[in-house]
């Protein structure tokens, strides 16, 4: 499934591609059809799902084709109602990204600063209002704001709304909205309260629910090879000299380090190439080109700049280092087992990453399996505490050290000098 498929207006589409989204996530494929025939929706999905697009796509869509018989005048017609001003902020951004090529226009208010700037941005005239639901009744009262004209009527994150005790605020949106709406129901979770709330909220919905992250992992064999630190690159090697693994991802937690590996790879003569924030677009869609043809064997990507990337049938995934946030490794395998395709995800842990796994192993709820017979076990202990502190600290040194240096050396000869070698 792609974008195209969608049916989305050309404006959209052209900002799709320039956020580098290639393929909808499941929310997306499914929801948006749907939306886009007018149809309400009860949607049980999270943050990390592509939940934001699901709705906010549809909707400039909408209003963007049919802007022409709103000429001249622009009347308030979405509202999407969020519990925080972070996520309140975040769809501002989803919706100027998604629609910066169209004419629509959107604005963020929240509560805790000076209304003066969100009742200038209301008074120019805004098509999508994105509000916390204190700010919002309250700008109501002052008769800043009016409900009367909206067509489409969004309550994202609708459980964490109720935990955070904004019932009473929600009916009272809801007593001004028109009846004659389309309604967009968003929640992580769907206890017995929060299918009430949305009973009176949505006429006839589509029901659609995507998996919570965690549960993908589990079509996807994964392997772990605890290892040290400074034997990864060998037992990368070691694997890659299995011919099978011929199109591999392999994820790395920073720049230097995709370089890094890619170097070493390129020595061994493996082909590899690095996509990521410090490529140009030019040079990370012609690495994943070049991946997908066979050119290139294995791609090494960042986290951010793997977002992007949708490989059909790509077998293999490779955790060069493990990532802290449990969440990310489950994101990383889901790169492989695509379309129904059986994954392989192989995981290089030093031991200050084996608390990491432990985190890992709980979110999946299982246990992954050990590779025990390679060349290059796990031989050193993770540092203590205390070993940890005075080896940041020792780090932490080195770096004043180094700074003190060139400090001195560009006041003697000049700015960016090496400290090493004192050449510019
Ligand atoms: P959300 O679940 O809406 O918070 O979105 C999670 C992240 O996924 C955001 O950073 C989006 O920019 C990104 N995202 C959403 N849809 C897609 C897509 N189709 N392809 C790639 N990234 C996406």
């Amino acid at each position: 499934m792609t974008f195209e498929q969608l049916e989305l207006i050309t404006p959209i589409q052209k900002a799709l591609k320039e956020e580098n989204y290639t393929t909808p996530t499941p929310i997306q494929a499914q929801a948006i059809p749907h939306l886009l025939d007018g149809r309400d929706i009860l949607a049980s999905a999270q943050t990390g799902t592509g939940k934001t697009a699901a709705f906010a796509i549809p909707i400039l869509q909408k209003i963007a084709q049919d802007r022409q018989q709103h000429r001249g005048k622009r009347p308030l017609r979405a509202l999407i109602l969020t519990p925080t001003r972070e996520l309140a902020l975040q769809i501002g951004e989803s919706l100027s990204a998604y629609g910066r090529f169209t004419q629509v226009r959107n604005t963020v208010i929240f509560g805790g600063v000076n209304q003066q700037k969100q009742t200038e941005a209301l008074g120019r005239g805004v098509d999508i209002l994105v509000a916390t639901p204190g700010r919002l009744l309250d700008l109501m009262d002052q008769g800043f704001i009016h409900l009367g004209n909206i067509e489409y009527f969004v309550l994202d994150e609708a459980d964490r709304m109720l935990d955070m005790g904004f019932i009473h605020d929600i009916r009272k949106v809801l007593a001004k909205l028109p009846t004659n709406r389309q309604s967009l129901f968003f929640s992580a979770t769907l206890p017995d309260n929060i299918v009430d709330l949305s009973r009176k909220i949505l006429s006839d919905p589509f029901k659609v629910s995507v998996n919570p992250v965690s549960s993908t992992a589990e079509t996807i064999q994964q392997y772990l090879y605890q290892t040290n630190k400074s034997s990864k690159n060998e037992l990368l090697l070691h694997i890659l000299q299995d011919e099978d693994l011929d199109q591999v991802l392999l994820f790395s937690r920073t720049k230097h380090g995709a370089d890094r590996i890619c170097r070493t790879l390129n020595k061994k003569r493996i082909r590899a190439a690095a996509i990521h924030g410090n490529k140009s677009q030019n040079q990370r869609q012609k690495a994943l080109q070049d991946f997908k043809e066979g050119n290139v064997r294995v791609l090494v990507a960042t986290d951010i700049a793997s977002r992007g990337i949708d490989i059909d049938q790509l077998r293999y995934v490779v955790n060069f280092d493990i990532p802290n946030e449990p969440e990310t490794y489950v994101h990383r395998i889901g790169r492989s087992g695509r379309a129904g395709e059986e994954g392989i995800s192989i995981s290089l842990c030093e031991p200050e990453e084996n608390s990491y796994i432990r985190s890992i192993e709980t979110l999946i709820d299982q246990k992954i399996e050990r590779v025990a017979d390679h060349p290059y076990p796990q031989t050193e202990r993770p540092m203590t505490a205390e070993e940890k502190k005075e080896f940041d600290k020792e780090k932490a040194g080195r770096r004043q050290a180094y700074f003190d240096t060139r400090r001195q050396n560009s006041g003697r000869g000049g700015m960016g000098r090496n400290p090493r070698n004192g050449r510019r």
